[in-house]
């Protein structure tokens, strides 16, 4: 926990976040600037900067996982979805605590921008 982090904040409940799914890994929240008509974030409770971060310190596959999960529950597997983490300035990632999101409702491009 950090407590500055803005989704370990958001992952306490300390700041209100549409959530739509909870388990002992991860929490998943709506995007608050969807880029698609389903746009959910999926992070770990435990605070960790970005993916590069990710292999010492958190369980990437159940955090793979949960999203498969939420992409179940909000209907995307017959039509297709994405899953994406953006990483570092040049993966365009501005909020430094690891996030995937999960993407759906709309045909998708490639590559993306
Ligand atoms: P990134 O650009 O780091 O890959 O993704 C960060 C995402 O967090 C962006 O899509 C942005 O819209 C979302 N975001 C930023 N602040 C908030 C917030 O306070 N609440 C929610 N639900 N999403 C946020
Ligand atoms: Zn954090």
């Amino acid at each position: 926990m950090s407590k500055d982090c803005l989704f370990c904040r958001i992952a306490k409940g300390e700041i209100p976040a549409d959530i739509v799914m909870e388990n002992d890994n991860a929490v998943a929240f709506r995007d608050i600037n969807p880029r698609a008509p389903t746009h959910i974030l999926v992070i770990p409770r435990k605070h960790v900067d970005s993916f590069e971060h990710a292999a010492d310190s958190i369980d990437l596959g159940a955090l793979m996982l949960t999203a498969a999960e939420v992409a179940r529950r909000e209907g995307l597997v017959d039509a297709g979805y994405r899953v994406v983490i953006n990483t570092g300035t040049h993966g365009g990632q501005t909020v430094d605590h690891l996030h995937l999101h999960v993407l759906g409702g709309r045909q998708m491009t490639w590559p993306p921008g």
